[in-house]
């Protein structure tokens, strides 16, 4: 096992992996922004480098700062938690030549799958359901794109290969509108994510968002841990997750999950990751592989009891899987809110000073946050500032346990959507279960309208 690790990333997840290293006495390296620096995390960890000014571009994306920080505290691995470096190739690479185990699957893994093309056509292959669109990118020919596009069929959803984060994606539902729509994608993707290519899906006008966790050691054993229901999101953005999803047959994700076990070791996979579908009329179709560790992964961990950072350390470190398939048993049923620093209903980011926090507790409850009374939440990141995690013996359970826990948690200084949270667990058709993706910003729309 690794002696020290160092940890690309902040916040929560930092935290989080900090804790599981603590757990394994594996010794910790923070690198921090100048904005971070006095994070609790940060001092609680065995060592800190600060790796730049609070821009992320010149810290947590800064490559050369970051390994010379493994360098200089002589670490044996690099853990990118989720978000900045975590999906991009050229920084695995480089922490690999640099002779660092990067906390992920093999460099090339992540270039094909981070291109959701060539992701699609590998799925494809591996008999995994894709949604019906355009056979890889989008040609240059205006005449050529529409035909492609009639014979998919209005409405469309014209999506970035090399997109990710809810960004580099526009709807189209008429002839006249796609050109443009094209041309804008493929120059907001040529900025976002220095690649322009674009291609097109059927956009599917009300399924869900279903996902599966899968855990690949390097001797080709793979189990997936169950699915994940994260439908309820707002521009893209996941806000609440659950699992087991609700109402889906267990015949069914079976044999889904299994496909994505079959995908993983035809594409040579390590690590954690996760496959995203999505639902609609009893079909599942791929979108999207994440190579990485996900924000929801605790529910995953609440109902199989099985730690998902310690995993993926074990299988970067070449140990090999012990858990089996028919080992996983899951029980119960688990809910996460993500509690984003941010205006409830217009979601907008609200960065400042907490000047009081508590956090809740209780039977079945995890926080998982880095924040604390008097934290200054830096307006240069991601809204996240924490996530609750609620378990229970059924669906009911959770969601009472999660009101309990949210009535209770004091956030003050800032605007958080723990309001919306709220609304939501007391929603008739959030309780009922199984809404689709649309369902959030319908009900943000329905609520602005009556303000
Ligand atoms: P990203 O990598 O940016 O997360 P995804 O491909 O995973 O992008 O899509 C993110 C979200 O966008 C999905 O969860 C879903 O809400 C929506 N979406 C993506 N593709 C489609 C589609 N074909 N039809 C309808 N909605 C879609």
């Amino acid at each position: 096992m690794f002696e020290k690790i160092l940890i690309a990333n902040r916040g929560e997840i930092a935290l989080r992996i900090q804790r599981a290293c603590r757990e394994m006495g594996i010794k910790t390296v923070a690198v921090h922004s100048e904005a971070d620096t006095e994070a609790k995390y940060v001092k609680l960890a065995d060592e800190s480098v600060c790796i730049g000014p609070a821009p992320s571009e010149q810290s947590y994306l800064n490559i050369p700062a970051i390994i010379s920080a493994a360098e200089v505290t002589d670490s044996e691995a690099i853990h990118p938690g989720y978000g900045f470096l975590a999906e991009n190739a050229d920084f695995a690479e480089r922490v690999e030549k640099s002779g660092f185990v990067f906390i992920g699957p093999r460099p090339e893994t992540i270039r094909l799958m981070g291109d959701k093309v060539n992701a699609k056509n590998a799925m494809k292959k591996a008999g995994v359901p894709c949604v019906p669109g355009s056979d890889g990118a989008l040609p240059e020919s205006p005449e050529e794109i529409k035909g492609i596009i009639r014979a998919i069929g209005y409405p469309v959803i014209i999506k970035a290969s090399g997109g990710g984060g809810g960004r580099g994606m526009r709807v189209v539902h008429t002839e006249a509108a796609l050109l443009n729509a094209v041309i804008m994608t493929r120059n907001e993707a040529h900025v976002a994510f220095g690649n322009p290519m674009v291609y097109a899906e059927k956009f599917m006008e009300n399924p869900r968002h279903i996902e599966f966790q899968v855990l690949v050691d390097e001797h080709r054993n793979a189990v997936y841990l169950g699915e994940r229901d994260c439908s309820i999101q707002r521009r893209n953005q996941k806000i609440i997750e659950e699992t087991p999803a609700p109402g889906l047959s267990p015949k069914l994700l079976d044999k889904i999950g299994s496909r994505c076990v079959d995908a993983c070791r035809r594409i040579d996979y390590r690590g954690v990751g996760t496959f995203e579908f999505l639902f609609e009329k009893k079909e599942f179709y791929f979108i999207e592989m994440n190579t990485r560790l996900q924000v929801e992964h605790p529910i995953t961990e609440a109902v199989t009891g099985i730690d998902l950072v310690q995993q993926q350390i074990r299988v970067a470190a070449g140990e090999k899987l012990h858990i089996r398939q028919r080992d996983i048993v899951r029980k119960g049923h688990a809910i996460e809110c993500r509690i984003n620093a941010e205006d409830p209903y217009m979601c907008t980011p609200c960065a400042g000073r907490i000047t009081r926090y508590h956090a809740p507790g209780g039977p079945g409850i995890r926080v998982d946050s880095h924040v604390y009374h008097n934290y200054m939440v830096p307006p240069y990141y991601d809204s996240l500032i924490g996530k609750v995690i609620a378990y229970g013996d059924s669906r009911d359970q959770a969601i009472a346990r999660m009101r309990i826990a949210l009535s209770e948690m004091v956030v003050e200084g800032i605007m958080t959507n723990i309001p919306l949270h709220l609304d939501l667990l007391h929603d008739a058709a959030f309780l009922r279960g199984g809404t689709t993706i649309h369902y959030l910003e319908q009900m943000l729309a329905q609520h602005n309208k009556q303000v």
